[in-house]
């Protein structure tokens, strides 16, 4: 049973008090660091909408608030937070519609590349649902069993052909590698057997159509609103997808270490990461990039697309950042651009500060990293590699 009582929930906590928390905060940082951006909220509300949106955000409202966690009731804490996000994911739906149906999943041949091969894979998740992906295996690499990747790209149809080097056009690829968008590639040259599955709702290639532009002519909340409907989520369909993606490279590759799995992903793709990581303890390394914070800003403005909803999740469960804290102990790395329009520095700082909280009261504060790049809404592989093959290392073979 999931209650609200589980920590003796204390008075809440309002917007307004985190908005002061960001402000000291993004004092303090200033203090330190002549490159920290400026101390203005991210975006700004009449009296009216502030009034009702500090309402009704209000940190530590839902049950898996995580600043109450004490290391007695980890594992209590863990197994009810599971259980309620896979209800609110709509993942218990998902499987009663494909109750009978066994995943199946077809490869074609292997294309010779430099330094690895490459293979396209269509699994189907669900009747009738048939995912692509690449399938990339490095050649000449001594080091066996190899770990596994999984790369999960955001928003953008063809961004998983990109992931593993595949281009429509040369300034499609020019801008791919302008944002390190190639994380497939990387992944597999440096020893990964890697996956590079198409998104459903993200990727053309997996995504339902959109007649008459009802939904705003956008697959993702074409995905969302069908899915809603229906019980499910948009993110809970991503998630069963890369579940049984799993599944299947645990029991059918040839020559990986099962116990090594890396989950990364930009953007949409980073908010996959956390939620997949979130529930799947398969999942032995998780980056998001730039999309692990808050699911508000300090103000009330939510930061995620339409297509990463879950409905209730706030008060029935907890920020995002609680649902995060579910990957503890496990490595966990967030990076963040500092030019990134789309998020915002102080709110990013509190938010990381709350899971960085969460590893050192377990006693595991090195599996936690939060680090910034320079640019914008992208990938950083110079930070996160490192951090990657550092925690792959400290897995026992
Ligand atoms: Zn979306």
């Amino acid at each position: 049973m999931f209650s609200q009582h589980w920590f003796n929930i204390s008075p809440h906590i309002p917007v307004a008090k985190r908005a002061l928390l960001i402000l000291i905060l993004t004092c303090l940082h200033s203090g330190l660091s002549a490159q920290s951006p400026p101390t203005k909220p991210f975006v700004q509300y009449n009296e009216r909408d502030s009034l009702y949106l500090n309402r009704i955000h209000k940190a530590g409202r839902g049950p898996l608030d995580s600043s109450r966690l004490t290391r007695t009731k980890w594992e209590r804490w863990q197994r009810l937070g599971r259980e309620k996000l896979q209800e609110l994911l709509g993942l218990q739906q998902i499987a009663k519609d494909c109750k009978g149906h066994t995943p199946t999943v077809a490869l074609g041949e292997r294309i010779p590349e430099d330094g690895y091969t490459r293979r396209l894979g269509v699994i189907e998740t669900e009747p009738g649902i048939k995912i692509p992906f690449w399938l990339l295996e490095p050649t000449g690499l001594s080091v066996h069993p190899r770990p596994i990747a999984i790369c999960a790209q955001g928003h953008g149809g063809n961004s998983w052909n990109n992931y593993a080097g595949i281009y429509n056009s040369q300034s499609e690829e020019d801008r791919a590698h302008s944002r390190n968008a190639t994380p497939g590639l990387e992944a597999v040259k440096r020893g990964f057997t890697t996956i590079v599955p198409a998104i459903r709702g993200l990727a053309t290639a997996a995504s339902i159509a959109d007649p008459k532009g009802r939904h705003g002519d956008q697959l993702c909340r074409a995905q969302l609103v069908h899915a809603l409907l229906a019980g499910r989520t948009a993110i809970g369909e991503r998630v069963w997808d890369c579940q049984r993606l799993l599944d299947w490279a645990q029991d059918s590759l040839v020559g990986v270490d099962t116990r090594k799995v890396l989950f990364t992903g930009n953007s949409g793709g980073g908010v996959l990461t956390v939620y997949m990581a979130a529930l799947d303890p398969r999942i032995k390394v998780a980056v998001p990039s730039c999309s692990f914070t808050s699911y508000t800003s300090a103000t009330g403005y939510i930061f995620h697309c339409d297509c990463c909803l879950v409905p209730r999740v706030q008060v029935e469960l907890g920020d995002f950042t609680d649902i995060g804290a579910l990957i503890a102990p496990r490595h966990l790395m967030s990076v963040h651009g500092r030019q990134d329009s789309l998020h915002h520095f102080s709110d990013v700082e509190l938010a990381m500060e709350r899971v960085a909280r969460v590893y050192r009261k377990l006693g595991h504060a090195e599996r936690f990293s939060h680090q910034w790049g320079d640019q914008g809404h992208q990938f950083y592989p110079e930070l996160m590699w490192r951090f990657i093959e550092q925690a792959i290392g400290t897995i026992e073979n």
